[in-house]
């Protein structure tokens, strides 16, 4: 390892507490062995040490690297072949997504998730995606292998369910009444590669056990609270509370999941986990967008976290999350890319400033976010949901050596107003492009916008001659035995009307 000293017209160190970053302006960071030991303006820490290597220039912003909260892959299911859809529809039609290898998928994202100044990612991944012929542990500890290969900084977890596999009631119910040929199909297909919840204990134990990586956390994933039975949710939380690990799970994702709850339990799925003593700062919900008051108030008392995902709850026409009662009560919020982002290309800057804009409700007096509650949103709180929490999330003395140089001409050329709030610069006006360097733990992983652990040509080569084979039986039976399933399922839910109740947010006109 070695010291190096990280320059910028602006160095955006964070802010304490959820409070507006502190910027230094021509300010410089010292890293030794990936630990930051100064940060200052740079004449001062530059007369004080004897640095290995001087990276960056007053072209640069430097801000702490940023923390992509929730996604599942790499290939997006749109590039693999599911249009974007109703979740609970698009789920059965990425029955027909095509198999990749977890390995290079991996790498394919973290090299785009790098580019973009992503340093950290809370990595789900899902049952469904497992390839043919290889088992669940080797299918995981190749993509943790990955981000380990790729210098990121990684919160894994493989989700499980075991219940409602299909839509929102019991499988066999569901089966009871589909014609008899798909039926038995589709229960043959369920019934293929069954895990059991010990199995998956066992494997999640495993890959505990033998992660040595300082920059590697494994965390536990129950799917989501209608598809894992309570003992399934029991089992996990208390292996969680065993491990001292974390658990991310999907929640209030869409209406119909909010609606299960009060069909299942008389309460919001979310009061069922506080029911169960499940909630807690160990844990993270992906989505919550059908939240209540009464839910804001639960995960603000319990101190559990949400990760929010503004692209992924559009294109799955999930709705908008109630971002703005989330802070205002005190909520943990980080953002997460989910899998893809709007622009399908896991550009986090792009989702900050989807995330900003997407809150700016009507009225002169309403609350939005602001460019600095967005930034926090990606650094301090991303580093708290994957357990990096004082390690990384702010650029200061003793935090390891995570940041990300950005290009200021593609953000303030030909001309910024110089009053101009540099963080709302960033979030207005940064995209991926303007990444320029990447440093996690003080090693470089990206300079002058090329991968530096990465052969990124090579890996490329190699995932598109994967996918350059035809499709396999396996695959187009998948893909048929989806569309012929799809029709029930888009019946089943048209039996469930959208419930009403009071909004978080008036975008539209009432009747007056
Ligand atoms: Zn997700």
């Amino acid at each position: 390892m070695a010291s190096s000293l990280v320059r910028g017209k602006y160095v955006v160190c964070g802010g304490e507490g959820g409070g507006d970053s502190r910027v230094i302006e021509d300010g410089a960071v010292y890293q030794r062995d990936g630990e930051i030991v100064e940060v200052g303006t740079y004449q001062d820490v530059r007369s004080r040490y004897d640095p290995d290597e001087e990276i960056g220039s007053s072209d640069f912003m430097v801000v702490p690297g940023l923390v992509n909260a929730h996604h599942h892959v790499g290939l997006t299911p749109f590039q693999l072949g599911a249009l974007d859809a109703p979740l609970e529809s698009w789920i059965i039609a990425r029955w027909a997504l095509r198999d990749v290898d977890p390995y290079l998928d991996t790498l394919y994202c973290a090299m785009q998730m790098i580019e973009s100044g992503i340093t950290t990612v809370m990595h789900n991944h899902m049952m469904a995606r497992l390839p043919a012929g290889e088992g669940l542990y080797e299918s995981a500890s190749r993509i943790v292998q990955a981000y380990d290969d790729s210098g990121m900084r990684v919160a894994f977890s493989l989700s499980h369910r075991d219940q409602n596999h299909l839509v929102y009631e019991n499988d066999e119910s569901f089966l009871a009444g589909l014609p008899s040929d798909l039926s038995r199909d589709v229960r043959s297909y369920l019934n293929a590669r069954p895990i059991s919840l010990e199995d998956y204990l066992t494997v999640c134990a495993e890959l505990f056990d033998r992660s040595r990586s300082d920059r590697t956390r494994i965390f536990i994933s129950p799917h989501n609270v209608h598809w894992c039975s309570d003992e399934m949710l029991r089992a996990m939380k208390e292996f969680a509370v065993r491990r001292g690990t974390g658990v991310h799970i999907h929640l209030q994702e869409t209406a119909y999941q909010k609606m299960y709850g009060a069909r299942h339990w008389g309460k919001s799925p979310l009061a069922h986990l506080a029911d169960l003593d499940f909630l807690g700062p160990d844990v993270s919900c992906a989505h919550g967008v059908w939240l209540t008051d009464s839910d804001i108030g639960i995960l603000a008392e319990t101190g559990t976290a949400v990760c929010h995902n503004p692209s992924s709850n559009l294109r799955l026409k999930s709705g908008v999350a109630p971002l703005n009662a989330m802070l205002e009560r005190g909520v943990t919020v980080a953002i997460g890319i989910d899998e893809a982002g709007i622009n399908d290309d896991n550009d986090i800057l792009q989702e900050m400033r989807l995330a900003q804009k997407l809150h700016r409700v009507p009225g002169v007096a309403s609350a939005s976010p602001t460019s600095h509650d967005i930034l926090h949103m990606a650094t301090a709180q991303g580093a708290k949901v994957t357990f990096f929490d004082g390690e990384i999330g702010r650029l200061a003395p003793g935090m390891r050596a995570d940041m990300v140089l950005i290009g200021l001409e593609g953000i303030s050329e030909p001309f910024l107003h110089p009053d101009t709030d540099i963080v709302d610069a960033l979030v207005y006006r940064g995209k991926g492009s303007d990444v320029d360097t990447v440093i996690v733990n003080g090693e470089v992983l990206l300079r002058g916008g090329e991968l530096t652990k990465l052969d990124k040509a090579a890996i490329l080569g190699r995932f598109k001659e994967s996918l350059a084979q035809p499709m396999s039986q396996r695959e187009i039976a998948r893909g048929e035995l989806s569309r012929r399933l799809l029709p029930y399922v888009q019946r089943f839910f048209e039996g469930w009307p959208l419930e009403h109740g009071a909004p978080h947010y008036y975008y539209n006109s009432r009747e007056l």
